[in-house]
Protein backbone atom coordinates (compact mmCIF):
# COMPACT_ATOMS: atom_id res chain seq x y z
CA UNK A 1 0.00 0.00 0.00
CA UNK A 2 3.04 2.57 1.14
CA UNK A 3 4.57 1.88 -2.35
CA UNK A 4 1.23 2.32 -4.35
CA UNK A 5 1.20 5.68 -2.24
CA UNK A 6 4.70 6.37 -3.13
CA UNK A 7 3.91 5.53 -6.73
CA UNK A 8 1.15 7.94 -6.95
CA UNK A 9 2.63 10.90 -5.07
CA UNK A 10 6.29 10.35 -7.54
CA UNK A 11 4.09 10.16 -10.78
CA UNK A 12 0.87 12.71 -9.37
CA UNK A 13 1.58 15.10 -12.65
CA UNK A 14 1.97 11.82 -15.14
CA UNK A 15 -1.02 10.53 -13.89
CA UNK A 16 -3.84 13.76 -14.01
CA UNK A 17 -1.91 14.41 -17.78
CA UNK A 18 -3.10 10.61 -18.01
CA UNK A 19 -6.35 11.54 -16.59
CA UNK A 20 -7.10 13.94 -18.72
CA UNK A 21 -6.75 12.26 -22.00
CA UNK A 22 -8.94 9.64 -20.80
CA UNK A 23 -11.76 11.93 -19.72
CA UNK A 24 -11.11 14.32 -23.26
CA UNK A 25 -11.64 10.62 -24.92
CA UNK A 26 -14.89 10.19 -23.77
CA UNK A 27 -15.76 13.90 -24.59
CA UNK A 28 -13.66 14.27 -27.23
CA UNK A 29 -11.97 11.46 -29.07
CA UNK A 30 -10.30 13.36 -31.83
CA UNK A 31 -8.90 16.32 -29.68
CA UNK A 32 -7.74 13.21 -27.14
CA UNK A 33 -5.69 11.16 -30.41
CA UNK A 34 -4.19 14.62 -31.64
CA UNK A 35 -3.05 15.52 -28.25
CA UNK A 36 -1.49 12.22 -27.86
CA UNK A 37 -0.26 12.49 -31.45
CA UNK A 38 1.67 15.32 -30.22
CA UNK A 39 2.91 14.25 -26.55
CA UNK A 40 4.61 11.34 -28.70
CA UNK A 41 6.10 14.34 -30.94
CA UNK A 42 7.72 15.67 -28.42
CA UNK A 43 8.96 12.38 -26.31
CA UNK A 44 10.53 11.61 -29.18
CA UNK A 45 12.01 14.71 -29.67
CA UNK A 46 13.44 14.89 -26.02
CA UNK A 47 14.75 11.48 -26.17
CA UNK A 48 16.74 12.56 -29.12
CA UNK A 49 17.90 15.94 -27.93
CA UNK A 50 18.23 15.52 -23.84
CA UNK A 51 21.29 12.87 -24.16
CA UNK A 52 22.97 15.42 -26.27
CA UNK A 53 22.58 18.21 -23.97
CA UNK A 54 23.29 16.55 -20.89
CA UNK A 55 26.57 15.30 -22.19
CA UNK A 56 27.44 18.96 -23.16
CA UNK A 57 26.47 20.46 -19.68
CA UNK A 58 29.04 18.23 -18.36
CA UNK A 59 31.92 19.25 -20.33
CA UNK A 60 31.22 22.64 -19.93
CA UNK A 61 30.76 22.12 -16.56
CA UNK A 62 34.35 20.62 -16.32
CA UNK A 63 35.55 22.87 -19.15
CA UNK A 64 34.71 26.65 -17.56
CA UNK A 65 36.34 27.56 -14.33
CA UNK A 66 33.78 28.58 -11.04
CA UNK A 67 35.82 31.87 -11.31
CA UNK A 68 35.07 32.44 -14.56
CA UNK A 69 31.46 32.21 -14.28
CA UNK A 70 30.98 33.95 -11.37
CA UNK A 71 33.04 37.01 -13.12
CA UNK A 72 31.14 37.13 -16.35
CA UNK A 73 27.64 36.38 -14.81
CA UNK A 74 27.47 36.43 -11.38
CA UNK A 75 25.92 39.27 -9.14
CA UNK A 76 29.14 41.29 -9.87
CA UNK A 77 29.42 41.28 -13.44
CA UNK A 78 26.65 43.87 -13.66
CA UNK A 79 25.77 45.11 -17.20
CA UNK A 80 28.76 43.02 -18.20
CA UNK A 81 26.60 40.01 -17.40
CA UNK A 82 23.29 41.25 -18.66
CA UNK A 83 24.75 41.62 -22.64
CA UNK A 84 26.13 38.30 -21.77
CA UNK A 85 23.28 36.58 -20.79
CA UNK A 86 21.48 38.43 -23.71
CA UNK A 87 23.96 36.98 -25.68
CA UNK A 88 24.05 33.58 -24.46
CA UNK A 89 20.54 33.03 -24.82
CA UNK A 90 20.15 34.58 -28.42
CA UNK A 91 22.53 32.72 -30.18
CA UNK A 92 21.57 29.77 -28.74
CA UNK A 93 19.47 26.71 -30.48
CA UNK A 94 17.34 24.00 -29.79
CA UNK A 95 14.20 23.80 -27.96
CA UNK A 96 13.74 26.17 -24.25
CA UNK A 97 13.73 23.00 -21.87
CA UNK A 98 17.50 22.36 -23.23
CA UNK A 99 18.17 25.51 -21.63
CA UNK A 100 17.67 24.19 -18.00
CA UNK A 101 20.04 21.99 -16.95
CA UNK A 102 22.91 24.10 -18.77
CA UNK A 103 21.05 27.38 -16.26
CA UNK A 104 21.37 24.66 -13.62
CA UNK A 105 24.94 23.93 -14.06
CA UNK A 106 25.43 27.94 -14.58
CA UNK A 107 23.63 29.07 -11.54
CA UNK A 108 25.74 25.98 -9.06
CA UNK A 109 29.55 27.64 -10.47
CA UNK A 110 27.95 31.20 -9.69
CA UNK A 111 25.81 33.04 -12.27
CA UNK A 112 23.03 35.20 -10.73
CA UNK A 113 19.27 34.30 -10.81
CA UNK A 114 18.66 37.60 -12.71
CA UNK A 115 21.07 36.89 -15.45
CA UNK A 116 19.30 32.79 -15.66
CA UNK A 117 16.47 34.71 -16.37
CA UNK A 118 17.78 36.36 -19.12
CA UNK A 119 19.65 33.69 -20.53
CA UNK A 120 16.20 31.25 -20.38
CA UNK A 121 14.00 34.19 -21.72
CA UNK A 122 16.03 35.53 -24.74
CA UNK A 123 16.41 31.76 -25.36
CA UNK A 124 12.75 31.45 -25.50
CA UNK A 125 12.22 34.62 -27.44
CA UNK A 126 14.71 36.37 -28.96
CA UNK A 127 16.65 33.89 -30.41
CA UNK A 128 18.32 35.33 -33.96
CA UNK A 129 17.32 32.52 -36.17
CA UNK A 130 13.98 33.07 -34.73
CA UNK A 131 14.23 37.22 -35.51
CA UNK A 132 15.78 36.68 -39.17
CA UNK A 133 12.26 34.81 -40.10
CA UNK A 134 10.20 37.37 -37.78
CA UNK A 135 11.91 39.81 -39.81
CA UNK A 136 11.15 37.91 -42.87
CA UNK A 137 7.23 37.03 -42.32
CA UNK A 138 6.29 40.03 -39.98
CA UNK A 139 8.65 43.00 -41.58
CA UNK A 140 11.51 44.22 -40.22
CA UNK A 141 10.02 47.19 -37.96
CA UNK A 142 7.84 44.75 -36.45
CA UNK A 143 10.62 42.70 -35.29
CA UNK A 144 12.85 45.83 -34.02
CA UNK A 145 9.62 47.22 -31.82
CA UNK A 146 9.07 43.14 -30.54
CA UNK A 147 12.27 42.75 -30.03
CA UNK A 148 13.46 45.93 -28.04
CA UNK A 149 10.13 45.74 -25.78
CA UNK A 150 10.99 42.19 -25.05
CA UNK A 151 14.28 43.37 -24.15
CA UNK A 152 12.85 45.58 -21.46
CA UNK A 153 10.29 43.12 -20.34
CA UNK A 154 12.43 40.35 -19.87
CA UNK A 155 15.38 43.22 -17.56
CA UNK A 156 11.69 44.05 -15.90
CA UNK A 157 11.03 40.63 -15.29
CA UNK A 158 14.79 39.28 -14.34
CA UNK A 159 15.17 42.47 -11.78
CA UNK A 160 11.67 41.35 -10.24
CA UNK A 161 12.55 37.27 -9.92
CA UNK A 162 15.78 38.11 -8.36
CA UNK A 163 14.19 40.00 -5.84
CA UNK A 164 11.66 37.44 -5.00
CA UNK A 165 13.52 34.20 -5.66
CA UNK A 166 16.55 33.37 -3.82
CA UNK A 167 19.82 31.46 -4.47
CA UNK A 168 18.52 29.13 -2.00
CA UNK A 169 15.32 28.50 -3.72
CA UNK A 170 17.21 26.94 -6.54
CA UNK A 171 19.01 23.26 -6.47
CA UNK A 172 22.68 23.76 -4.89
CA UNK A 173 25.10 21.62 -4.17
CA UNK A 174 24.96 20.47 -0.34
CA UNK A 175 29.19 20.18 0.13
CA UNK A 176 28.92 16.86 2.27
CA UNK A 177 31.78 16.52 5.02
CA UNK A 178 31.41 12.77 5.69
CA UNK A 179 32.76 10.15 3.88
CA UNK A 180 31.01 8.24 1.53
CA UNK A 181 29.12 8.66 -1.77
CA UNK A 182 26.70 10.81 -2.18
CA UNK A 183 23.70 12.24 -4.08
CA UNK A 184 22.27 15.37 -3.74
CA UNK A 185 18.59 14.85 -3.71
CA UNK A 186 17.68 18.45 -4.70
CA UNK A 187 19.48 18.70 -7.41
CA UNK A 188 19.55 15.29 -8.87
CA UNK A 189 16.97 15.53 -12.32
CA UNK A 190 16.50 11.95 -12.76
CA UNK A 191 18.07 11.53 -15.79
CA UNK A 192 19.52 7.94 -15.16
CA UNK A 193 23.01 8.81 -16.66
CA UNK A 194 24.63 7.69 -13.57
CA UNK A 195 22.49 4.59 -13.08
CA UNK A 196 23.37 3.56 -16.87
CA UNK A 197 27.12 3.99 -16.78
CA UNK A 198 27.49 2.46 -13.49
CA UNK A 199 24.55 0.16 -12.95
CA UNK A 200 26.23 -1.48 -9.78
CA UNK A 201 26.15 1.33 -7.58
CA UNK A 202 23.39 3.74 -8.93
CA UNK A 203 19.95 3.01 -9.15
CA UNK A 204 16.92 5.14 -9.42
CA UNK A 205 14.19 5.59 -6.41
CA UNK A 206 11.25 7.18 -8.12
CA UNK A 207 12.40 9.97 -10.02
CA UNK A 208 16.40 10.57 -8.08
CA UNK A 209 18.79 8.58 -8.48
CA UNK A 210 20.17 6.51 -4.59
CA UNK A 211 23.21 4.64 -3.95
CA UNK A 212 22.76 0.93 -3.64
CA UNK A 213 24.85 -1.22 -0.96
CA UNK A 214 28.34 -1.51 -2.48
CA UNK A 215 31.25 -2.74 -1.11
CA UNK A 216 34.06 -2.04 -3.52
CA UNK A 217 34.43 0.98 -5.46
CA UNK A 218 35.95 0.80 -9.37
CA UNK A 219 37.46 4.69 -8.94
CA UNK A 220 37.79 5.05 -12.62
CA UNK A 221 34.16 4.42 -13.38
CA UNK A 222 33.01 5.85 -10.57
CA UNK A 223 34.66 9.48 -11.20
CA UNK A 224 33.46 9.24 -14.82
CA UNK A 225 30.34 8.99 -13.37
CA UNK A 226 30.62 11.72 -11.06
CA UNK A 227 32.23 14.35 -14.13
CA UNK A 228 29.00 12.93 -16.66
CA UNK A 229 26.05 13.98 -14.14
CA UNK A 230 25.04 17.03 -15.41
CA UNK A 231 24.49 18.62 -12.31
CA UNK A 232 26.66 17.43 -10.50
CA UNK A 233 24.77 15.91 -7.78
CA UNK A 234 27.23 13.19 -6.80
CA UNK A 235 29.94 13.60 -4.47
CA UNK A 236 32.62 11.43 -3.01
CA UNK A 237 34.81 12.25 -0.35
CA UNK A 238 37.65 9.12 0.24
S1 LIG B 1 22.62 11.82 -10.00
FE1 LIG B 1 22.30 10.46 -11.76
S2 LIG B 1 20.15 10.67 -12.24
FE2 LIG B 1 20.67 12.39 -10.90
S3 LIG B 1 21.18 14.04 -12.32
FE3 LIG B 1 23.08 13.02 -11.82
S4 LIG B 1 23.39 11.49 -13.44
FE4 LIG B 1 21.24 12.17 -13.53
Amino acid sequence: MTKVIRFIRANLFLIMVVMGYGGLMVINPQMSLQGIKNSEYYIKEMLMIMPVIFVLTALLDTWIPKETIMKYLGKEAKVKGTFLAFLLGSISAGPIYAAFPFCVMLHQKGASIKNIVIILSSWAVVKIPMLLNEAKFLGMKFMIIRWIFTVISILIFAWITQKIVKDEDLPHREEVAQKGLFINKDTCMGCTVCTKKYPDVFTMDGKKASIKAYNDLDQQLLHKTIETCPVKAIQYNE
